[in-house]
Parts: C-alpha cells; sequence; structure tokens
C-alpha cells in the first residue's frame, strides 16, 4: 500500500521530524510512501500554511537523503500545491525546479476565502452553500485543466464541516470527471475527512463510484500532519475504492503513472459505514 498524501513540520502547522514519518509508514508495513508538503504560495504570508520559498530546497534534499538511508520502503518526492487562478505560470516555474515524482493540486480557496480552514469558518454563514459547491467543482475542473498537476486532492473537500448542497449535483459531478478523464490526472482517496466533523473519506462514495466509471485512477492519501496518522483508516480506504468498484490504483515516478493492483489486505470484519 501507498500512503502519498504526507506533510512535515516544515508548513507551520505540522508536528514530527520527517524521519519519523518514514519510520512510521515503515511500521505500517506500507510499500510506499510519499512526501507532500504545501508549496510555498505566490505573495504568500507563509503564516503557518506552507513551507517558505527558502526551505523548499531543504524539503527536497531531505526526501533524497531519506531514500537514501531507508531503502526498506520507497519514498517519493511530492508537493502539494494550491490551486489558486492566476497564479499558474508562479506554480509552474516553482515545479521546474526539482525532480518532483508527482504534484498534488488541491483547491482550498474560493476567491481569497480558505473555505477549509476552521480560522474562516465563519464565512460559511454568509454564503449560499449551493453555490459554494458549484464554485468549488468549477475551480477543481479549473485545477485539472491547467496540466500543472498529477493528482487532484481530496476532490470533495467542500463537505470538510458537513454543509451539504440542496440541490441536485450530478451535473457538475459528471462534468467534473469528464475534464479530470480529458486531463488524465488521478485523484486521491484521502482519509484525513475521516479525523474531520463531516467524518467521512474524500471523496464520497458516490463522487468515487462516478470517477470509477470514467476510469479515473486513485491514490491512497492520509494528508497526515503528524507522523501517527500515517496510513490511518486505509482499510477503509481499500473497502470505499472497492466498493465503488475500482481493482487497481497508481503510483507516480518522475511524474509518470505505473499502474498497481490493490492488495488484498483484507478490510473483513470492518463494521464502519461508509458514505
Ligand atoms: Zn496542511
Ligand atoms: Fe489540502
Ligand atoms: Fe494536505
Ligand atoms: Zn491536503
Amino acid at each position: 500500500m501507498i500512503d502519498y498524501h504526507v506533510h512535515t513540520k516544515l508548513c507551520g502547522h505540522a508536528t514530527g521530524e520527517m524521519i519519523d514519518y518514514v519510520k512510521e509508514a515503515i511500521r505500517c508495513e506500507l510499500d510506499e510512501m510519499g512526501f507532500s508538503d504545501h508549496l510555498p504560495m505566490k505573495g504568500g504570508k507563509e503564516d503557518n500554511l506552507t513551507m517558505t520559498l527558502d526551505e523548499l530546497p531543504n524539503y527536497v534534499s531531505e526526501v533524497m537523503s531519506l531514500r537514501k538511508s531507508f531503502p526498506e520502503i520507497r519514498i517519493k518526492l511530492g508537493i502539494e500545491a494550491d490551486y489558486v487562478p492566476g497564479n499558474e505560470s508562479y506554480v509552474k516555474e516553482l515545479l521546474e525546479r526539482y525532480p518532483f515524482d508527482y504534484v498534488i493540486g488541491s483547491v482550498h480557496y474560493i476567491g481569497t476565502w480558505a473555505f477549509d480552514h476552521p480560522g474562516e469558518l465563519g464565512e460559511w454563514d454568509k454564503k449560499e452553500v449551493d453555490l459554494v459547491y458549484k464554485e468549488y467543482f468549477e475551480l477543481l475542473r479549473k485545477s485539472a485543466r491547467t496540466s500543472l498537476f498529477d493528482i487532484i486532492g481530496h476532490c470533495d473537500l467542500v463537505k470538510k464541516f458537513g454543509h451539504r448542497p440542496n440541490t441536485e449535483l450530478s451535473k457538475e459531478l459528471n462534468d467534473t470527471a469528464q475534464v479530470f478523464k480529458e486531463y488524465k490526472v488521478a485523484v486521491e482517496v484521502n482519509t484525513s475527512g475521516l479525523r474531520k466533523p463531516v467524518k467521512e473519506i474524500y471523496p464520497s462514495c458516490e463522487i468515487l463510484s462516478l470517477y470509477q466509471k470514467y476510469d479515473i485512477p486513485i491514490v491512497f492519501g492520509s494528508d497526515a500532519h503528524t507522523p501517527g496518522d500515517i496510513g490511518k483508516d486505509f482499510d477503509n480506504a481499500i473497502l470505499l475504492a472497492r466498493q465503488a468498484g475500482y481493482k487497481g490504483f497508481v503510483t507516480f515516478e518522475g511524474r509518470k503513472k505505473v499502474t498497481c493492483e490493490l492488495s488484498n489486505r483484507s478490510p473483513e470484519g470492518l463494521n464502519v459505514p461508509i458514505t
């Protein structure tokens, strides 16, 4: 199994040394892990949201050095880049500097609103939930169309605090799957939602099943911000992927996909409802 969504303390809101994440991944018997800490944002105040530009080269060299020190696990160099319209060339230029294995593109902003940030939760009261959902999925499609990203992160993060749309979104969801297919991006099965108020994996079974119909590849990620979260709830993630009809997943090497079979790590006896 793989865990492709792993943060480090460089971003300012995660804890633990990088080596501790690796040790935990080995303890969990993962075959592969990838670091994917937050890429500095354009004009970012770097106020505990992302690593700084100065830290980026150190992050890369630390991953390379851990890779050499721990041959018992494959360690990939990934990054999680914010998608903000208008910042494409800035992101592109940063990504070209280093030999990333994969790039996760994530929508955390609608306009300037960090809709998933607990500190900006109050903004939700001023918004129309359906409109927020529509804007969110529009941004997801735009992010895929940039061709900057290999993996689209936590594809229904907008549900994080439990806000639910009142209208049918199937057209939005279908259009989004269509664009993901066209631009050949993968999506992640991200277990961090289980640790958030929504208490669901990102994306939902409904959305993941749709992606499966469109033959969109998946990766697995815990979005760990502490070493103990590595590989967390992966039995659930595998069960969800199987429920959605997936028989395999992908890994990345130098930004190229490699197809893998879904392991038989048995989720039997698990009695956790997956929605
Ligand atoms: Zn983070
Ligand atoms: Fe994210
Ligand atoms: Fe993340
Ligand atoms: Zn994330």
